[in-house]
């Protein structure tokens, strides 16, 4: 393995998927829910296969009925706020939003250009840069205890831009933290890329779990269309983890920088799932209420069960994550606040898997005491969690 990517080993969300089948605890770590999309939605998936569309390679910048119907999503929620994309320009299907954000790295940074990412960060932020052969600038978000709730210093943020500043990657609603951006953060954020010339790769598959508040996409901000890369997927907003279908819209010319990397990591996306795809996100309102309903739902089981087992809890806005603080639960059982071993203690103690938020952090200090908890899953299954959890 090269120095660029030895500092990452195995995700941990693999070794946690792995801890959670050998000790066969619940597994709230990886997040993936454990029921399926909409059965018309996978029957849809099924009549593709069976019908011979997409069983070869389909177009590269996906298949045109899901680009159309990717522009019509976004016309559809955000074209009140201004923001409307060519499907046939500025849309472009990806191996999930993991290969979007992988392409859009390695397609506009070069060699020794920063970038800003809100840290915790997704894990493969941090590889893709590395990847690129840049350098990441973490800004930390912090948790307010008194808020319950995590919050973007706007002046760290300022300082941290330099004249190596290439791009700022944002992530809202934010994983792990739950946390929505607001108007005015995201404004500021706005305002600062256009004024130091920054581009922004803004992750937003969480759009739709949003529970508190509203999630503005950042690309509808004055001066933001031409200047962000916004990526989203299937994965969350239908419950179809597994199938790996995402989408960037920006430009047509950043689109098409992100095409040219797109086109040698995967070439094409899987066909028959793009025809799907498009069907699902046409789906009427009333499935995005539900889905965001039942979710809501779900997050308070989960809080509730959690702060009765003794963590202090920060409410997530969105997303469908909860992150913790173990200290409270004393020292011997937080081992000393220390989240890597509470998770790797937590299947043998309480049957329960989660993550630790460290994995999320260049600062491994600042993020050790958080733990994360996915509630993506059945009511029951929360239920039982919490039950366990209590036991601790
Ligand atoms: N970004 C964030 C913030 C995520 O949480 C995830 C995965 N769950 C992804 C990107 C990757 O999405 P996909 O599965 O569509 O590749
Ligand atoms: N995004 C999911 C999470 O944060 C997992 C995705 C993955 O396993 N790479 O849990």
């Amino acid at each position: 393995l090269n120095r660029r990517l030895a500092e990452f080993g195995t995700t941990i969300f693999a070794e946690m998927s792995a801890l959670a089948v050998r000790t066969g605890s619940i597994n709230l770590g990886q997040g993936f829910p454990d029921t399926d999309g909409p059965d018309e939605v996978r029957e849809a998936a099924v009549r593709a296969l069976r019908d011979g569309r997409g069983n070869q390679y389909p177009p590269g910048p996906g298949v045109p009925e899901l680009r159309a119907a990717v522009a019509a999503h976004q016309q559809r929620f955000y074209g009140h706020r201004g923001l409307s994309y060519d499907p046939d320009t500025e849309v472009l299907i990806t191996a999930g939003a993991t290969e979007a954000l992988a392409a859009s790295l390695l397609a506009l940074l070069e060699p020794g250009d920063e970038v800003i990412a809100l840290e915790p960060y997704y894990d493969s932020y941090a590889a893709c840069i590395a990847m690129a052969g840049a350098r990441r600038i973490p800004v930390t978000l912090r948790p307010d205890a008194s808020t319950g709730s995590y919050g973007l210093d706007l002046d760290e943020l300022r300082d941290a831009v330099t004249d190596d500043t290439r791009l700022i990657l944002l992530n809202t609603p934010h994983n792990p933290t739950g946390t929505v951006l607001t108007r005015d953060e995201l404004a500021a954020i706005a305002e600062l890329a256009v004024e130091r010339n920054l581009l922004v790769i803004t992750d937003e598959v969480y759009e739709h779990l949003v529970f508190e508040g509203e999630h503005i996409p950042l690309a509808s901000f004055p001066g933001m269309r031409d200047r962000t890369v916004t990526i989203s997927s299937a994965g969350k907003t239908f419950s179809f983890t597994g199938w790996k279908v995402g989408w960037v819209t920006a430009t047509p010319d950043l689109i098409g920088a992100v095409r040219s990397a797109k086109q040698f990591l995967t070439y094409v996306s899987a066909g028959p799932f793009q025809y799907a795809v498009a069907e699902a996100l046409a789906l009427p309102d009333t499935y995005y209420t539900a889905l965001r309903d039942g979710l809501r739902a779900k997050r308070d089981i989960l809080a509730a069960g959690l702060t009765s087992a003794g963590f202090q809890v920060f409410r997530p806005s969105g997303t469908y994550f909860i992150t913790t603080d173990i200290r409270p639960l004393g020292a011997a059982l937080s081992q000393e606040g220390d989240g890597f071993a509470f998770c790797r203690a937590l299947p043998e103690r309480a049957g329960v898997v989660a993550i630790p938020n460290a994995v999320f952090y260049d600062h491994k200090d600042r993020g050790a005491p958080y733990v994360r908890f996915a509630f993506c899953k059945q009511e029951e299954v929360l239920r039982e969690a919490a039950a366990r959890l209590q036991k601790l």
